[in-house]
């Protein structure tokens, strides 16, 4: 299913997902045509292949079909106005996404937080954004880019209707849990040998549910890890068949 979504275009790379169900919403499908991937892997002539690229310092572009099941299952938490917080963001491709997403035409503009703890990917992805003509976002603070340690989340700016987490975590972060909003939806990889997509509901209430989604499969982070044996977060990358 994965692979065959790859198309010669943005747009055809979007309308394969929705010929193929991976996209069924109309809004998403707007919002990811609203983002070129071209401006946010290293060579433009793997841009629209539905495969994680290499973006340098050991970290991928997810595949457009990860990002896809991401949105689809965090969708009905997207509303514009909506606080966003993007654990690993990367290049910046689904912050901007997510940007789109919790943004009206005319009205409510809402939050996204991307955390990444590589430096020099905080600094491109800053520019994928501003190549990809959100500039105006980045500077008004609709879109903020972070260098942290996505662990332990961003306090400040939340609490959030939705958490994505685009690496590995090898048990579910208490500091995330706690900074979901009552209602709130996380949407997050977790595991040590084999991982699994895990989606985390907070009620009204605040009482927290958890439902796995399906397995991944990973790339471990080849960068020297400060977390300890077995502490540290690995990229999440394909859809695991099994
Ligand atoms: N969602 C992004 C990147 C996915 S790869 C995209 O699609 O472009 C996962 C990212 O998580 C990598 O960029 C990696 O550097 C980052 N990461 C791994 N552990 C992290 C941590 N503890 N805190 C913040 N970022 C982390």
């Amino acid at each position: 299913m994965a692979w065959t979504c790859t198309g010669a275009t943005n747009a055809e790379l979007i309308a394969n997902m929705g010929r193929f169900g991976l996209i069924n919403s109309e809004r998403i499908q707007a919002a990811m045509s609203k983002v070129d991937r071209a401006n946010y892997v290293r060579h433009r002539s793997g841009a629209y292949e539905d495969s994680p690229q290499y973006i340098g310092h050991g970290a991928t572009i997810s595949a457009p079909h990860m990002h896809a099941h991401a949105l689809e299952s965090l969708l009905p938490f997207l509303h514009p106005g909506a606080r966003v917080l993007d654990v690993g963001s990367g290049s910046g491709y689904l912050t901007a996404v997510l940007h789109h997403l919790v943004s009206a035409e005319h009205g409510t503009t809402g939050t996204v937080v991307g955390i990444e703890h590589i430096p020099e990917l905080v600094g491109w992805s800053m520019e994928n954004l501003r190549r990809d003509g959100l500039e105006a976002a980045v500077n008004d603070g609709h879109i903020k880019i972070v260098v942290g340690d996505g662990r332990q989340g961003y306090p400040s700016v939340g609490p959030y209707d939705v958490i994505h987490v685009g690496a590995a975590a090898p048990t579910m972060p208490a500091a995330l849990v706690e900074q979901l909003a009552c209602p709130g939806r996380m949407f997050i990889p977790i595991g040590k040998a084999q991982q699994a997509i895990v989606q985390v509901d907070k009620d009204g209430e605040g009482k927290v549910t958890q439902r796995e989604l399906f397995g991944v499969m990973t790339e471990r982070n080849r960068l020297e890890s400060t977390a300890g044996e077995g502490q540290e977060w690995v990229l999440s990358t394909t859809v695991r068949k099994d």
